[in-house]
C-alpha cells in the first residue's frame, strides 16, 4: 500500500475541525465515526445556518411582504439555484425540494410512474438497491401488474452492461438505479447505463444518487438521466429535506402527489389550477430552515473539496479491507469495492448486533443489522451483517483500532 496515498489531504484534515461530533466520546474513548453512509456529521457552519435562519428572519416563505419574509424567500430560492449549479442542471426549475431521497424517488413512481406504467410494462432495478429505491417500484409494478425485472450483477454487485442491454425493449419504461449501493458499495456506471437504456428502449433512468452524491460531483447533463434523488442529510446538510432532479419537460407533465398550500395556482369550487414545476410538487410549508442551511454545506463540500481526492478514501479503505482480510474470523462481502468507503462484513459465529455493541465500547460507531437492503443481502445469501463507511475524516489510527476490536470481537463468545 502506497503510504503517499494515505496521507490525508490538509484540506480534509481543515474540514475535519469544523465538526462538533467529531469530539465527542464514546464509552469514554475519543468518538470514530465509521457510520458515514446513515448519515453524515454536520459541520459548525450548517448548525449556525439554522440557528441565523431562526434567530434573525425565521418567517416563512411566499407568505410575507416585509423584509423578513423578502429574505426568506431570497435566500430559499437561492438555495435551488444553488443546487441546480451543483448538479449543473439547465435550470432551477428542474430542482424539486422532497422530505429525502424515499419521498424523491416516491413522487418520480406516484406520480410519473402511475401515468406511464401499464399492465404488461417491465420496470427495471437491481438488487444492489436499498429499500426507497426497490419497494416505491415494486408496490408499483402489483398496483399496475407490471413485470419488476432484475438486473444481472457481477460479484462485485455491479450491472452488467451487456446484459442489461439484453433486457432492454419497448415494454421497458422506467430504470430505476443507485449509484452506490449502500451495502456493498458497488459504483455503476451511470452516464453508460443511461446511455444505453435511452438507446435500446423508451424508458426514463432515475438515479438514487443518496450514497453517490458523497463521493462524486454530479453532472446531470453529461449523465443524461432522466430524475436524480438525494438526501442532503447524506452530504452533511440537514436531516427531513432531499432533492429530486428532473428533466425539466418531465416534471412539467407530472401530476402533484400532494396537494395543499402555495402549490395551487386557481382555486375553483370543483376545480383549480395548479402552479408550474417545481412549486406545484411542494405543498404545505417547506422546511424552509433546512434548505437554506444546505446551502452552507454545500459550501462547506465545495471549499474542502470533499468530493475530490477520492484516492485517499480508497486507499484507507483498501488499507482497512487488507488488515480486516487477515483475521480468520472476519468474513468481508465486498473486498473489491473501496472507492465508496463501504465495507460490508462479517464476525463469524457474533450477530452483527453483539459485534457492533463491541464496537461501541471501543469508541467506534457503525451500523449492523439488515441496512434496509434485504434484496442485497438475499444476493449476498445472508440475513445481516455489520457496515463500516469511512468518510474524508476518518485515518489510519482510527482504522487500526477498528482492527484491533475486530481481533477480539469473537472473544464476545467467550
Ligand atoms: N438510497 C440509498 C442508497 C440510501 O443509502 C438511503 C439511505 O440510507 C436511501 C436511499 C434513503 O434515504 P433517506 O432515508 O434519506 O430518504
Amino acid at each position: 500500500m502506497g503510504q503517499d496515498k494515505l496521507k490525508q489531504p490538509d484540506l480534509f484534515v481543515q474540514a475535519k475541525a469544523e465538526i462538533p461530533m467529531l469530539r465527542q466520546k464514546l464509552h469514554g474513548k475519543s468518538y470514530i465515526y465509521m457510520n458515514n453512509a446513515a448519515t453524515a456529521l454536520k459541520p459548525q457552519r450548517v448548525i449556525d445556518a439554522l440557528s441565523h435562519y431562526y434567530a434573525d428572519y425565521g418567517v416563512s416563505i411566499y407568505r410575507g411582504t416585509d423584509e423578513f419574509a423578502h429574505k426568506a424567500d431570497v435566500a430559499f430560492e437561492g438555495c435551488r439555484q444553488r443546487m441546480a449549479k451543483y448538479l449543473n442542471a439547465p435550470t432551477a426549475e428542474s430542482i424539486v425540494f422532497t422530505r429525502g431521497t424515499t419521498a424523491a424517488i416516491n413522487l418520480v413512481a406516484r406520480s410519473y410512474g402511475e401515468a406511464v406504467i401499464n399492465p404488461g410494462d417491465e420496470i427495471i432495478v437491481s438488487a444492489m438497491e436499498h429499500h426507497a429505491n426497490y419497494l416505491p417500484w415494486q408496490q408499483l409494478c402489483l398496483r399496475k401488474n407490471a413485470k419488476l425485472v432484475l438486473a444481472p450483477l457481477d460479484k462485485r454487485g455491479i450491472i452488467d452492461l451487456p446484459a442489461l442491454q439484453k433486457l432492454l425493449n419497448d415494454k421497458v419504461k422506467i430504470v430505476a438505479v443507485a449509484g452506490v449501493s449502500n451495502l456493498m458499495g458497488a459504483c455503476q456506471d451511470i452516464a453508460a447505463i443511461c446511455n444505453l437504456v435511452h438507446k435500446f428502449s423508451p424508458a426514463v433512468v432515475s438515479v438514487d444518487a443518496a450514497q453517490w452524491i458523497l463521493h462524486a460531483k454530479i453532472d446531470v447533463q453529461q449523465l443524461d438521466c432522466d430524475f436524480l434523488a438525494f438526501s442532503a442529510h447524506k452530504l452533511y446538510g440537514p436531516t427531513g429535506l432531499g432533492c429530486l432532479y428532473g428533466k425539466y419537460d418531465l416534471l412539467q407533465a407530472m401530476s402533484p402527489l400532494e396537494s395543499g398550500g402555495e402549490m395551487v395556482d386557481k382555486v375553483d369550487v370543483y376545480q383549480s389550477t395548479f402552479k408550474d414545476a417545481p412549486w406545484k410538487f411542494e405543498a404545505g410549508t417547506m422546511p424552509i430552515a433546512e434548505v437554506i442551511a444546505f446551502a452552507a454545506a454545500l459550501d462547506f463540500v465545495e471549499q474542502y473539496e470533499l468530493t475530490s481526492h477520492n484516492d485517499y478514501l480508497t486507499a484507507l479503505t483498501a488499507y482497512a479491507v487488507e488488515k480486516l482480510s487477515r483475521l480468520p474470523h472476519i468474513k468481508i462481502y465486498n473486498p473489491q469495492n473501496n472507492a465508496s468507503g463501504i465495507i460490508a462484513f462479517n464476525v463469524a459465529g457474533v450477530h452483527p448486533h453483539d459485534a457492533a455493541s463491541v464496537f461501541a465500547k471501543a469508541g467506534i460507531g457503525l451500523r449492523a443489522g439488515n441496512h434496509c437492503a434485504q434484496p442485497t443481502l438475499r444476493w449476498l445469501q445472508q440475513e445481516n451483517c455489520l457496515r463500516c463507511s469511512l468518510a474524508f475524516f476518518n485515518t489510519v489510527a482510527e482504522v487500526d483500532r477498528l482492527v484491533e476490536t475486530a481481533a477480539t470481537a469473537d472473544d464476545y463468545l467467550s
